[in-house]
């Protein structure tokens, strides 16, 4: 197989790198391509480019209307390409066929439109009718863009999440220097240049490659970044918080996760069991949002376990090209070694493995980084499987003796991403859902992201929302222009604070 190399992008040209990352096929452990390994130098040429560009007004001044227009013609490139991005996700990030077509890709494009959309239709200037206090005045609200935006995007879903960054930005007439993860640059960075061949201006949308404690870092600290969006880990998080605060930017964080999943008595344990699988083991379980722990009722405890063991058990592992195949690799060996850590843990712990709990057998899972579907049972709530984020896919079910404590139980956790519910009656469903302190809860399903409807967390699962009709607000700035009515210094009152007029 012929090995591509790929560079990064900045103020419009290609440029390598002394060095340079291997990108592997998370499925096979096989070289899939290279990419430039950037530097601190290469993040400070394109904040200058970003800056630059900004300053131009080349696109910051651009009417609105043809920003959406540019940004419509870049979400029906991205329709047009996605069997070649759903290959580059496939083999970066180990997603499956379905998934990436579905879920990694197929949300890129609308989600992409919606942000189109929202820069035509957002309230870019409001007349605020005259006011009377404290003088006769006039007033106009402005939203501007911030400047120059850093964009930190981890691997899981490279494509999506960088959108729900680049998108909001673009539309609001913004700068951007994205930073993907070094494992999973490339659908990124075809979207940067299909973004530039549609006519985004050079150095508006810019992407560099690196190590983030450094490149990533960099920016997070840059003096000349005004805002900072970043989706990874809660560690790296308050990280990029610390070094935000040198400068006082803005910050957006998108973190982890330790999603509960309350499944009432009531519940259609047929749709249940089902989606207690889909919304724990799609992607392996390495989705922010994924619904880790399952909550039980006590007395359904063991047909509840019953059924998911016999539902998981015919999950078919392979290859992820096949449209067969359900579940793919974990990201790397790091991430598989960490995940098995975690299951070895909460053994020594006192929960049980009722399935999995390893690399699955056969040669087919001698290269690449498995891991079996995994169900922990006897789980309780102090452990540190059903406390931290693992990202794989294992499963831990916890027993509940009633409703509060089942509520108690979800909502006792330093995360506060997603939940949900499943049960017949709505009305104690949502009576549940507005007890759970999540961003987002989900009644009989999982996974559920529409682009109109904010997606963000409580607690240390992040700081701002993604998505929704408000995600403009947090790349912009709101800005009061008050227009003095009064005319006459006689009618300026609150100068007499200071001084009286001269008579
Ligand atoms: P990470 O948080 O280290 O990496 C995410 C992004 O941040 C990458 O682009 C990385 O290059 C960059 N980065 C890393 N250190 C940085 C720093 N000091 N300053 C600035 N940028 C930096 O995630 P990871 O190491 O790939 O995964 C570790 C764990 O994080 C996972 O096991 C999972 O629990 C969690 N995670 C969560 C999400 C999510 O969507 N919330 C995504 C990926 C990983």
């Amino acid at each position: 197989m012929n090995i591509k190399h790929y560079q990064m992008l900045i103020d419009g040209k290609h440029v390598d790198a002394d060095e340079m990352d291997e990108i592997i096929d998370p499925a096979t452990e096989e070289l899939y391509a290279t990419i430039a390994r950037g530097t601190v130098e290469h993040a400070d040429a394109a904040v200058a480019a970003a800056r630059a560009a900004f300053e131009s007004g080349t696109w910051s001044r651009l009417a609105p209307s043809e920003r959406s227009r540019i940004m419509t013609n870049i979400a029906d490139r991205i329709g047009q390409e996605i069997d070649d991005l759903v290959e580059l996700e496939i083999h970066t990030n180990g997603a499956t066929v379905r998934q990436a077509t579905v879920f990694h890709v197929g949300y890129a494009a609308p989600h992409f439109l919606y942000f189109a959309e929202l820069a035509a239709s957002y309230e870019w200037q409001r007349q605020v009718p005259t006011a009377a206090y404290p003088t006769l005045s006039t007033n106009v609200l402005h939203r501007e863009p911030i400047g120059v935006c850093a964009a930190i995007v981890p691997w899981n879903f490279p494509l999506l999440l960088g959108i729900w960054k680049i998108g909001p930005a673009l539309a609001a007439g913004n700068s951007i220097v994205v930073k993907p993860d070094e494992k999973t640059p490339l659908t990124l960075l075809r979207l940067c240049e299909i973004a530039q061949e549609c006519g985004v201006p050079d150095g508006v949308i810019n992407l560099v490659t690196g190590p983030g404690p450094e490149v990533g870092a960099r920016l997070a600290e840059h003096p000349d970044v005004d805002k900072v969006a970043f989706t990874g880990s809660t560690a790296v998080g308050r990280e990029i918080m610390r070094l935000a605060s040198g400068t006082v930017k803005k910050v957006s964080l998108e973190l982890g996760g330790k999603g509960a999943q309350v499944l009432l008595d009531d519940a259609d344990l047929d749709v249940a069991i089902d989606g207690a699988l889909f919304g724990c083991m799609l992607y392996s379980g390495q989705i922010c949002e994924s619904g880790t722990r399952l909550l039980v009722p006590d007395d359904m405890y063991d047909q509840v376990v019953d059924r998911l063991v016999d539902r998981a058990s015919a999950l078919k592992l392979g290859d992820t090209t096949d449209l067969d195949t359900d579940v793919g690799p974990v990201i790397s060996a790091r991430q598989r070694d960490r995940v098995l850590t975690f299951v070895d843990g909460a053994k020594h712990d006192g929960a049980k493995v009722v399935l999995g709990g390893g690399v699955p057998y056969g040669d087919r899972f001698t290269k690449g980084y498995w891991i079996e579907p995994t169900i922990l049972t006897e789980v309780n709530n102090d452990m540190d499987v059903a406390r931290e984020e693992i990202f794989g896919p294992v499963l831990c079910v916890l027993r509940y003796s009633d409703e509060a404590d089942a509520i108690r139980q979800a909502n006792d956790s330093p995360y506060g991403l997603s939940a949900g519910v499943w049960s017949t009656d709505y009305e104690r469903a949502l009576a549940v859902a507005a007890q759970l302190r999540a961003g987002t809860v989900w009644i009989n399903n999982w996974h559920q992201i529409d682009p109109a409807l904010p997606f963000g967390g409580y607690k240390q699962s992040g700081l701002g929302r993604e998505l929704g009709q408000h995600a403009l607000d947090e790349y912009t700035e709101a800005k009061h222009v008050h227009v003095d009515l009064t005319q006459t210094l006689e009618r300026h009152i609150f100068d007499a604070l200071l001084s009286e007029p001269p008579s």
